[in-house]
């Protein structure tokens, strides 16, 4: 059971690196924030294996090891952690109040970093495979398959960009697309079907993504027009048919896009004023573990400022990042 009379002055939700960079912050500033994280602590990173592209690490680093530092210097600083998964929040009163199943936790700020979760085809081994064979982005997994054979499946933005930059190392690329048009916008969708080096196959689904022991051979894909299925031979599939916020919890109480991303101004402040909002949550545009620490860092900063504005509470004693209600 919580104690009902504890109050923290900034929680955070989730812990890839915008909401451990939160905690960063947040903790050498006040100290002691709470972060909140599901059964995939680490985030989006933890399944992927090198990440080359995260500033500091001329030998590039594992991305369970770099998400393991920051929360080891999260720690480091006083930054608590409980796993759960948050059940209902509730931000229209002060404090704000979040559930897990029968625990409540209230903080006076809030962070949320939940990220963002790609689509999947539910074809049963995709998440299995990851790390051996399959990726959801090209940018951190394209460099291992330098003259390998792989498959982009998707016909949007993300996908196009990925099979353009794939064509650097691999030494075939084939976009499977659903559809016989794409609905990339037109300079991504100009620029993927100008290059020699990417196929296209149209009309198409991908039914079953074959692999052995040592990750994935091939896929087998069925002609929507034709109900033909045909084998290809592959080392790589690149899954990008899009990303969904985890952003459910807060449906009825922040403005969010159409396609559920919260929507920030000012840097990381949501319609609420206190709640702050970092990452992919909020990002559909670059998606990278650096924009995300980024945005983790503002949302911290404009945390601090937002409790440093708010007016003496004489019910309340704070000390350390907690508060408790007097009497
Ligand atoms: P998206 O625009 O939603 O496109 C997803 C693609 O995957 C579509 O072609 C869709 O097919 C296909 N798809 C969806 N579900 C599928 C399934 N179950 N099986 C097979 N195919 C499936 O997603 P996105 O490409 O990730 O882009 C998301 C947003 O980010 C967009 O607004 C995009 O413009 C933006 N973005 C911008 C840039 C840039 O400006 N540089 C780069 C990346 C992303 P259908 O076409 O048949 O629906």
């Amino acid at each position: 059971m919580t104690d009902p009379d504890l109050i923290y002055e900034t929680i955070i939700l989730g812990s890839g690196p915008a909401g451990l960079t939160a905690a960063i912050y947040a903790a050498r500033s006040r100290c002691c924030p709470l972060i909140i994280h599901g059964r995939q602590p680490g985030g989006q990173l933890t399944t992927t294996t090198a990440v080359d592209n995260y500033p500091g690490f001329p030998e590039g680093i594992d991305g369970p090891d770099l998400m393991e530092n920051m929360r080891l210097q999260a720690e480091r600083f006083g930054t608590q952690f409980v796993e759960g998964e948050v059940t209902k929040v509730d931000l229209q009163e002060r404090p704000f109040r979040i559930w897990l199943g029968e625990d409540l936790y209230r903080c006076l700020s809030l962070v949320i970093a939940t990220g963002a979760s790609p689509k999947l085809l539910n074809l049963g081994n995709e998440e299995s495979l990851y790390g051996r064979g399959v990726s959801v982005c090209a940018t951190c997994d394209g460099f291992f398959y330098r003259d390998r054979e792989v498959v982009v499946v998707g016909g949007g933005d993300t996908a196009m960009e990925e099979a353009v930059f794939l064509t650097r190392f691999a030494k075939k690329v084939t976009v499977v697309h659903r559809r016989d048009s794409l609905r990339a916008t037109p300079v991504l969708a100009d620029r993927a079907l100008s290059n020699k080096a990417i196929n296209f196959k149209w009309n198409s689904e991908v039914v079953e993504i074959v692999a052995d022991a040592s990750g994935v051979t091939g896929i087998r894909t069925r002609n929507l027009n034709t109900a033909e299925e045909t084998e290809l031979t592959c080392d790589g599939v690149f899954i990008a048919i899009g990303h969904q916020p985890n952003t459910a919890l807060f449906a009825d109480q922040l403005e969010r896009s159409d396609d559920g991303y919260i929507l920030t101004n000012n840097g990381t402040e949501t319609n609420i004023s206190g709640v702050f909002a970092a990452g992919d949550v909020q990002d559909m545009q670059f998606r990278q573990a650096v924009t995300a620490a980024g945005t983790g860092c503002m949302a911290a900063i404009q945390a601090e400022r937002f409790l440093d504005d708010l007016p003496y509470d004489p019910n309340l004693s704070c000390q350390k990042g907690i508060c408790k209600l007097k009497g």
